[in-house]
């Protein structure tokens, strides 16, 4: 599979932003996670039948390991503490799909990682792992090649992290510009932490901006859903519900930081909407 996606020019509250549309990668296989995985997509494992991983019956990088499986004829086996009784009796969004690709689903932990059997894969929680490095690496050098194409000398970066795992290799990609990043999941000392796992030489890390509020992961907040549809209604661009609202919301309070061109990355996601906008709309209305 070829990755290429295009970069759009959007017009957000009378300011003008660049938007890598990683969300149109691939009908089935797309975003930051499609970047993170795309080395076990695209190298010879031989010994490899079966893939293991864990996190929640909801996740993005859960959907993409069973779309990554089907692809490769794969086993998929995914782990979770608990799944909630709605969810199962009434499958939809990420999980649905997943199961739909062929995803076994086991409630209970994995064991250990130690010595797993030489025909399976492991991939941890989210794909915070260095083999992300691989597809992450191609991402930069699409932004490098449409940089140079528009004749773009000075680029800010900007997209939401979870483990951080893209952030971090972006900007280890891109020297010449600036990557922020906010965390969505825990605080900026969190994501700092997950940052020095991968890469021990801080010099390198992306730039972390944050908002003061505490910000709960999955979580419902008023301000993430105006701004998504405040974003729908003025870009007609579908953001992600768990990561993108709190980004957009950390980007657009930090004006230093697009007073230069700026490329924000979308990084797919838009499948879980099934689960977070019905709750959404639930809760604040339509
Ligand atoms: C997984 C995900 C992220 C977080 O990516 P990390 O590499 O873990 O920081 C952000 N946005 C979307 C839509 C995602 O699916």
């Amino acid at each position: 599979m070829y990755l290429n996606s295009p970069v759009e020019e959007i017009s957000f509250e009378n300011h003008t932003f660049y938007l890598k549309r990683d969300d149109l990668l691939h009908p089935n296989f797309s975003g930051n996670k499609a970047r993170k995985f795309y080395y076990f997509l695209e190298n010879d494992f031989p010994d490899i039948t079966k893939i293991i991983s864990f996190g929640s019956a909801q996740s993005n990088a859960m959907y993409s390991l069973s779309v990554l499986a089907k692809m490769r004829g794969w086993e998929f086996e995914y782990f979770v503490e608990h799944i909630a009784e709605y969810l199962k009796e009434n499958p939809h969004g990420n999980y649905k799909a997943a199961l739909e690709n062929g995803m076994k689903l086991t409630v209970g932990s994995i064991k250990s990682t130690d010595d797993l059997d030489i025909d399976t894969l492991f991939i941890e929680e989210g794909g915070r792992q260095k083999e992300a490095e691989y597809g992450i690496k191609i991402l930069a050098q699409e932004i490098l090649e449409w940089q140079k194409e528009h004749d773009i000398k000075e680029l800010n970066i900007f997209l939401p992290s979870g483990t951080g795992t893209t952030a971090l290799f972006l900007q280890k990609y891109l020297p010449n510009s600036v990557v922020y990043t906010n965390p969505c999941v825990g605080d900026s000392a969190y994501l700092k932490k997950q940052f020095l796992e991968l890469e021990e030489d801080e010099k390198t890390h992306p730039t972390i901006l944050s908002l003061e509020k505490k910000h709960h992961f999955g979580k419902l907040y008023r301000e993430n859903y105006k701004i998504w549809l405040k974003l729908q209604q003025q870009t007609e661009v579908v953001f992600d519900l768990l990561y993108d609202p709190l980004g957009w919301r950390t980007l657009t309070a930090h004006p230093e930081v697009i007073s230069k061109p700026i490329l924000y990355i979308h990084q797919g996601g838009v499948l879980g909407n099934e689960s977070m906008l019905p709750r959404y709309e639930r809760k604040y209305g339509v």
